[in-house]
């Protein structure tokens, strides 16, 4: 737990969010400024800062956000239209919130490559 990071304090429940999904290892929450009809962080319990920090310790709670995602977005019924799953890593991919986190975006077409 990081004490400054918005997202732990998500965790914490310090400050509101639209849960839509957690356990024990993961909270999934909409996005406070969506940028698709669905946008959904799915995010670890524990302080990672970014994809670039995943190690032999983590590897296997990375592949289970994936596996939420994935869950989410058949709970969502993103599956047939399709959807986006990304990470941002650091300044030049426009990482804001320093806490490992997944986008689900989905509910209308999107453009590759993003801008
Ligand atoms: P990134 O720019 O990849 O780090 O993504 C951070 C995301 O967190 C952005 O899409 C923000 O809109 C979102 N965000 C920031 N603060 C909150 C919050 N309190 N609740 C929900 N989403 C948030």
């Amino acid at each position: 737990m990081a004490d400054n990071c918005i997202f732990c304090k998500i965790v914490r429940s310090e400050i509101p969010a639209t849960v839509v999904y957690q356990d024990e290892q993961v909270v999934a929450f909409r996005d406070i400024n969506p940028a698709a009809p669905t946008h959904i962080l799915i995010i670890p319990r524990e302080h990672i800062g970014s994809a670039a920090e995943v190690d032999a310790s983590s590897a296997l709670l990375a592949g289970y956000l994936v596996q939420i995602a994935a869950q989410i977005a058949k709970q969502e019924k993103l599956v047939e239209g399709g959807y986006r799953l990304v990470t941002n890593i650091g300044a030049d991919a426009g990482q804001s919130v320093p806490h490992l986190h997944f986008h689900l975006l989905g509910g209308r077409q999107m453009a590759w490559p993003p801008g």
